[in-house]
């Protein structure tokens, strides 16, 4: 198995975190999260690194993480995302009044419905879903154990947390998210999350002041 690259690009109006992943000498990529007008800079990525989009894949259907995604596809690529979030990934202008006015919400369609405890094929690693609801209901993260990695969404940040009182938001659900789904994974795990710098199990454990463990 060669290096996994992991490239976070901040996108869109109000600077969400997108990971592009590739395999060093790999040819294939898959794209977590699609911010609204992504597409340029994650286009140039690919051909610079001579690089096919095979997969996109949402934490969540919030405007900031998937409205882009409509631009990447075509009918080669699968794009993955929960049930829970159905309604904002097919008519995001739902969560209009949450965005930023003037921007128009694309929706994208869902070829592929993923579940807690599902297994996943990431660039020849295994992938497990998490179901993290509380954020909003369908928030996954992707945790690639072989990578100690663990890409989040929404679920946490470093030193905060995802809010809670946007429509669907329940703080009591997300704190068990954390405790339940995101606390148990090794200490070592890095969290690649959807707004600000990368985190850890351990340093949130440890310094987090809104979820305990
Ligand atoms: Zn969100």
């Amino acid at each position: 198995m060669n290096k996994l690259v992991v490239k976070k690009m901040e996108l869109g109006p109000i600077g969400t975190n997108a990971f592009l992943n590739w395999e060093e000498g790999g040819e294939e990529a898959i794209l977590i999260d699609a911010p609204p007008d992504c597409a340029k800079e994650v286009q140039q990525v690919l051909h610079e690194q001579n690089l096919t989009l095979k997969e996109i894949w949402l934490t969540h259907g919030h405007w900031d993480h998937m409205a882009g995604a409509h631009e990447l596809v075509d009918e080669n690529i699968e794009v993955l995302g929960h049930m829970d979030d159905r309604m904002m990934f097919e008519d995001p202008a739902v969560m209009t009044q949450f965005s930023i006015p003037g921007l128009e919400l694309k929706p994208v369609q869902i070829t592929r419905w993923i579940s807690d405890g599902d297994e996943l094929s990431f660039l020849g690693r295994s992938v497990k879903v998490l179901h993290c609801p509380g954020h909003c209901p369908g928030n996954v993260a992707f945790w690639v154990g072989a990578e100690n990695l663990c890409f989040v969404g929404d679920v946490i940040f470093s030193g905060s947390i995802g809010r809670t009182d946007l429509p669907g938001g329940d703080f009591p659900a997300l704190e068990r998210s954390i405790r339940e789904k995101i606390y148990p994974l090794p200490d070592g795990t890095a969290l690649a999350v959807g707004h600000g710098p990368d985190t850890s199990v351990r340093q949130e454990k440890l310094t987090n002041p809104f979820v305990r463990p």
